[in-house]
């Protein structure tokens, strides 16, 4: 599905390579807890959490800004034809430059592609399999990566811990052709995006702010994997390399995205994919976005 909103005078278009009820509670969150998930779990959006499997919805999404002459992408989902450990991201063969196409961002109009972090599921597409070799989906673009990321990862892939190919699929090949350009919180970004560090998820991951006209939002990347985390802001997920930091990043964002009414673009979450955290006494609920447009802008 790809939907469409707008903030200020940004667009920004969510666009789900897949979506469904994969995630086991357990094996998701370390914290979770039954009896204190049942007593908020009516506040779930419909179809985030499926019962009778006892799974947790949970979606790749890519994320397109378009502001005046700027084509971001941030995060590239997990790509096609990857080698990867999870079934569910194991040589895909899906339609995601089409339907980039349709988002009104095909490879040779995006202008920048954005990273928030270097896992896996975030850097897929900036590579495509061409002629037997892994080459960069987007030529025209600067690919923004995260320095301290960077360097973590870096490390894991040189000493063999990296657990996936995905350093030398998805990051070498961008870095070979010279289209890799870092960031840190002071870098200047296309379409007026800031830089936050929002480290926790990973040593390194960066969440990046829109402001305009008054309108806020967020790209949030993996501070929230699920609007359930924002009913217990403590469960980290299974993949957060650094809980302590995440957990205090989350609460910080969660504050930030509560006092600033801004829309929340997560990378996972299921339909329909942003909303707005709220404060509700002591604690914080989940307020789905309405559906976007449809038709990209
Ligand atoms: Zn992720």
């Amino acid at each position: 599905m790809i939907h469409t909103w707008r903030i200020g005078d940004a667009a920004v278009t969510s666009l789900v390579e897949y979506v469904g009820p994969t995630h086991a509670p357990e094996a998701t969150f370390p914290a979770f807890n039954l009896d204190t998930f049942r007593k908020r779990e009516a506040e779930l959006p419909p179809g985030a959490w499926y019962p009778r499997i006892s799974r947790f919805t949970i979606g790749i999404q890519i994320w397109i800004l378009k502001r005046g002459n700027d084509v971001v992408i941030i995060d590239t989902g997990v790509g096609n034809y990857k080698v990867r450990p999870p079934a569910r991201m194991h040589m895909l063969n899906t339609l995601v430059p089409q339907w980039l196409a349709a988002a009104g961002a095909e490879p040779d109009v995006v202008t920048h592609v954005l990273i928030t972090h270097l896992h896996s599921d975030h850097i897929g597409w900036n590579t495509s399999l061409e002629d037997q070799r892994w080459a960069p989906t987007f030529p025209k673009a600067r690919y923004l990566v995260p320095k301290t990321d960077y360097d973590y990862f870096k490390g894991l892939n040189d000493s063999g811990k990296a657990g996936d190919t995905s350093f030398a699929d998805s990051l070498a090949p961008i870095f070979d052709a010279g289209l890799v350009t870092f960031v840190n919180k002071s870098s200047e970004l296309p379409g007026g995006l800031e830089p936050a560090e929002a480290f926790g998820h990973t040593p390194g991951q960066m969440n990046y702010w829109l402001r305009s006209r008054g309108e806020v939002g967020v790209f949030s990347a993996d501070v929230l994997h699920h609007p359930v985390q924002i009913l217990n802001p403590t469960w980290n997920t299974a993949f957060c390399v650094l809980p302590d930091q995440a957990i205090a990043t989350r609460a910080q964002v969660l504050a930030d995205a509560a006092s600033s009414s801004a829309l929340i673009m997560p990378c996972h979450f299921p339909a329909p994919h942003a909303g707005y955290v709220r404060k509700a006494g002591n604690a914080y609920r989940f307020e789905p976005a309405q559906p976007g447009s449809p038709i990209a802008t």
